[in-house]
């Protein structure tokens, strides 16, 4: 039986071992493995390439959003509204720093528009933090105008949209910070974890230095309870690599992404990429929904194909966040997305004849 695994993440290293390899050797033998001239090379081309003018390395995505909430003073008594399909990691990055999420539920496309976020302005309301989920853009045009009508400092999840634009210009570039994880299975992903915030504010850039490593600028001299949220050099090394090949392997997802799009001709499956035309995507995945997601999840099983769920299971439903008390039905279109999608394979190096199958073994279900 052939099979067609999700992502199989051996296979972006193999595309680039010789490169990697070299590298790897090359930082074991330079006697300096955290926070050197490696991270420094990749913050440098990092912060290029998305047009911004400083980037910070960090140990992974979540706490490079507590990082960017900390860096704009965001904690106990302020509130910080979040789309209420998010992953739990921006969820987890307000409660950490000790503020209040307030959930807002999204479009049907996935998306958060300023009109849903209007209504959960209290004088509390600090913060918005924005995801680009699976890769797609929100639009950043109108949120940012409602940020700077409310006074809310912006902070973007990129964790999923590397390389995305909205307008023309990257995703992470339009708030006031844009914190991006390198978690292997990313569009940019490492060999292990890693993190990057974005910002053009020189105070923010410091700050965010000094909460990474522990809260000191000078060695031993701590002015602020800060972290340890240094990025490694090999990884650094490794993703700066991998950075040169960000637009090609974007490149590879769009190109298999419009396939799906336009081949998937099962009526059974809806498919709310479609409509998010005229939105830039990186397809970080390929959601498609269905009725009965499990009879689809099990038929695409016995045909060798995986998929995975993103996500089952919305924040304010979890175990974690039951102390929040908000009941089923709070969020019902997050909640109702939530029971019908699910994410068939895609990454870069997915060659055509794989693509092809998983379209035609999605258009024979019946
Ligand atoms: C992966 C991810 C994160 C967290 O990144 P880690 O590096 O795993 O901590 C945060 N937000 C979104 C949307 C993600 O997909």
């Amino acid at each position: 039986m052939k099979r067609v695994f999700f992502n199989p993440l051996e296979k972006g290293y193999f595309a680039h071992q010789e490169e990697m390899e070299k590298k790897i050797l090359e930082v074991l033998r330079s006697g300096w493995y955290i926070l050197g001239r490696e991270v420094s090379a990749f913050e440098k081309n990092f912060a290029n390439y998305m047009g911004s003018q400083y980037a910070v390395g960090c140990d992974n995505g979540l706490n490079a959003i507590v990082l960017a909430l900390r860096t704009l003073n965001i904690g106990p008594g302020d509130e910080v509204l979040i789309q209420s399909n998010a992953y739990i990691a921006c969820v987890l990055a307000i409660t950490m720093v000790g503020a209040t999420p307030v959930f807002v539920d999204v479009e049907l496309d996935y998306r958060i528009t300023s009109d849903a976020l209007k209504v959960k302005i209290t004088p509390m309301t600090k913060a918005i933090i924005v995801v680009h989920l699976y890769g797609h853009a929100n639009d950043m045009s109108s949120i940012m105008d409602f940020a700077k009508q409310n006074n809310l400092y912006v902070v973007e999840d990129c964790a999923q949209s590397h390389g995305a634009e909205w307008d023309y210009k990257k995703t992470g570039t339009f708030g006031d910070i844009g914190c991006f994880s390198f978690y292997p299975s990313k569009n940019l992903g490492g060999y292990g974890d890693g993190g990057m915030i974005i910002t053009n504010n020189m105070e923010y850039e410091r700050k965010l230095k000094i909460l990474r490593n522990y809260g000191s600028e000078k060695r031993y001299e701590n002015i602020t309870t800060g972290y340890n949220s240094r990025l490694d050099e090999i990884q650094a090394a490794l993703l700066n690599i991998k950075l040169n090949y960000l637009d090609s392997m974007n490149d590879s997802r769009i190109r298999i992404a419009n396939r799906y799009s336009t081949e998937i001709s099962n009526r059974k499956i809806t498919n709310k990429n479609k409509v998010l035309s005229g939105y830039e995507s990186v397809y970080h995945i390929y959601p498609i929904e269905v009725e009965d997601r499990d009879a689809l999840i099990k038929y695409l099983d016995s045909k060798g194909i995986q998929t995975i769920i993103h996500y089952p299971i919305p924040p304010h439903l979890s175990q974690a966040y039951a102390y929040l008390e908000l009941k089923k039905g709070s969020f019902p279109i997050c909640e109702l997305i939530s029971k019908h999608i699910v994410s068939i394979p895609i990454y870069s190096e997915m060659d055509d004849s794989e693509v092809s199958y998983v379209i035609q073994a999605l258009n024979q279900y019946s």
